[in-house]
Formats: structure tokens, sequence, C-alpha cells
């Protein structure tokens, strides 16, 4: 390495006034991102041409936006392979897109709600409100089970038969599937993936045994158990549905019994008392997670 350049008094004092400048620049910046004043991208935009911006660390600019700080930018940095040293002109293309991604808010990822609980504890009556006001999309699961009188294909369910169901399986089509009651349930992966991705918050009403399965693959999905109001109540309910054999209603009754036990993995429990009530703390599970 050569000895550095020999500078002139004037010259020194004139680099030193020159990295002053630049640092001054550099915060405030900074103050203008922690403020929400630029973006993410905006940095990035500006960082092309001029080059002060562009000498500033990665690391400081993902720490100065609003909610990130020092210890999530480094996470984030270490996540997706990025010197912890990278100054913004260092960045490749591929790590660029991948930090807009992370946060540019119309491509955030949106939130995975799984809704689960004991069958008869009205879970497609909340699944039913919240497609019908859509304040989540709400995925449609494919089953093998016969339809019921008011149910439509592709509506409330996909009904497949035993070998469609079969194939759904081996294609690797499914998010999650498990036996329900004598039938097999599963979730389409494709449609929750692209409401994910465009920044949709995404609803599964299904099983614990299905639950499990996404907060295996999906550790960030936020699992909510619903839960009746008491016992009796749900007991009468499940007594009430004309639509099941008596032998199909015990079977769900001993089942909901095992599952109303088996609760504890869940993140939230929620009393199923009023539908309204439970699709307002569903909204704002979403938006504190
Ligand atoms: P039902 O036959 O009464 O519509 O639903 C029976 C059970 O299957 C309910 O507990 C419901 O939440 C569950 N279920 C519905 N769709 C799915 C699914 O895609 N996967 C899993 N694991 N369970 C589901």
């Amino acid at each position: 390495m050569g000895a550095p350049p020999q500078l002139t008094a004037h010259e020194r004092s004139a680099a030193l006034a020159k990295a002053k400048e630049s640092r001054q620049i550099r915060s405030a910046t900074k103050i203008k991102i922690k403020s929400g004043e630029l973006s993410l991208s905006d940095v990035f935009t500006l960082a092309e041409s001029d080059s002060v911006i562009g000498k500033m660390r990665v690391s400081d600019l993902l720490a100065a936006l609003s909610g990130v700080g020092k210890i999530r930018a480094t996470a984030i940095m270490e996540r997706l392979n990025i010197s912890p040293t990278r100054r913004i002109q260092g960045l490749g293309k591929h790590q660029m897109r991948a930090l807009r991604n992370e946060f540019s808010p119309s491509q955030s990822r949106g939130k995975l709600i799984v809704l689960s609980g004991p069958g008869g504890v009205g879970k497609s009556t909340i699944a039913a409100y919240i497609r019908k006001h859509g304040t989540f999309w709400v995925s449609v699961s494919s089953t093998t089970r016969q339809p019921r009188a008011t149910e439509k294909d592709g509506v409330e369910y996909y009904f497949l038969t035993n070998e469609e169901f079969d194939q759904e399986i081996a294609k690797n089509h499914l998010l999650e599937w498990a036996h329900f009651a004598g039938a097999r349930y599963g979730t389409p992966r494709e449609p929750v993936e692209q409401g994910l991705s465009a920044g949709k918050n995404v609803l599964l009403e299904i099983d614990i045994e299905g639950a499990k399965q996404i907060k295996e693959h999906a550790p960030e999905a936020i699992l909510v158990f619903l839960e009746p109001p008491s016992w009796e109540e749900l007991v009468s309910r499940l007594e009430r549905r004309a639509t099941d054999s008596p032998e199909r209603r015990a079977e769900r009754l001993q089942l909901a019994q095992e599952e109303l036990a088996a609760a504890s993995f869940f993140d939230h429990r929620l009393v199923n008392d009023q539908v309204e009530n439970v699709v307002q703390k569903l909204l704002s599970l979403a938006s504190a997670h």
C-alpha cells in the first residue's frame, strides 16, 4: 500500500469541511427517514445520483426506519445476507429488491390469521361474516365431505372426490390438511400465498390439527383459538345441528371435548360471545402483530 497523499493545509481543511458536510447531509436524511418523510425506496433513488447518500451504511438506513431499530435491522441484514458494513451504493440488485419487498407498504406481506377451535364453536359463522364484509380474505378449503343443502362448490368449499384430494396432496398443492369426522379437509396453497404477497390479510378457518401444521410451517401466523361461552352452550349448539346424523353428532361432541383440552399452543384465545366482537378482536390482533 502506498503512502497516503500529502495534502496541503488548504486541501486538508477543504476535505474536513466536505466530510463534515456529508455527515450533516446523512444525519438530516436519517431524520427524514425517521419521520417517514423519506421511504426506503426514496433513499435508494436519491442514492443513485447523490454519492453522499450512496455512502450511507445500510444498517443506519434500516435502523432509522420507523419501527425497525438496530436489533431488527441487524437481523434483517443477516437474513438477507447483507454484510453489516455494506453501504447503499454497494448493494446488489437482488439485495435491493429484497429490501424493497421487506419495507414498501404496498408490497409488504399480509398477515396469516388462523381461526380454529372445537367443532361447533361457531368458526364458520365468523368466517361467513368476514367473507361477507371483506374484513380479511378468507381461504376456501377443499374437502371430501358431501356438500350440505345450502353450500355451493367454490364458495364455502371446493368439494372434491377422494381421488381428487389424493392428487392435491401428491402435487403439494395443500398448505396443510387433516382428517375430520370421516372426511379430509385442506387449505389450497397458491391462493393463500398470492393473497399474502399482495399484502392481503388472509384468514384460515380450519381444525386444530391443521392449525398445528400451519404453526410448524409458518411460525409468523397468528393462531387464534375460538372458545364457546360455555361447554353447555357448545353441546346445545351441536345438538341443534340438524344436518348431522346422531352418530356424527356424538363423534363431533367427543372430538370437541378433546379439542378444548388441546388449545395450549395457540397465540390467542377468544370467547365467541358475539360475531361482531370476535371480528373486531381479530382485526385488532392483525394490526397489533
Ligand atoms: P364442516 O364440515 O363443519 O364445514 O367443518 C368441519 C371442520 O373442518 C371444522 O372444524 C373446520 O374448521 C375444519 N376445516 C375446514 N376447512 C379446513 C381445512 O382446510 N383444513 C383443516 N385442517 N380443517 C378444515
